[in-house]
């Protein structure tokens, strides 16, 4: 059905410090995983050098919004 079906896994729950995360906007609770690294400039940009420099992005499976997590011990 999906014409993205060969290339994206199924998307899947996700707990986030013991929590289930929820799509604030549509209220989906399946999301695709994504590890997303960010480089020193962003960080600076964002007043984050303090922190790891990775992210991982949750895309919401249905309405493909984005939320984002610094660190990856989720
Ligand atoms: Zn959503």
């Amino acid at each position: 059905m999906s014409l993205f079906k060969k290339t994206i896994p199924e998307p899947e729950p996700v707990q986030v410090n013991g929590r289930s995360l929820i799509c604030p906007h549509c209220s989906n609770n399946l999301f695709w995983v994504r590890k997303a690294q960010l480089n020193k400039a962003s960080s600076s940009f964002f007043g984050i050098d303090w922190a790891d420099r990775s992210a991982t992005c949750f895309v919401c499976s249905e309405c493909t919004r984005i939320e984002w997590f610094l660190g990856s011990n989720s």
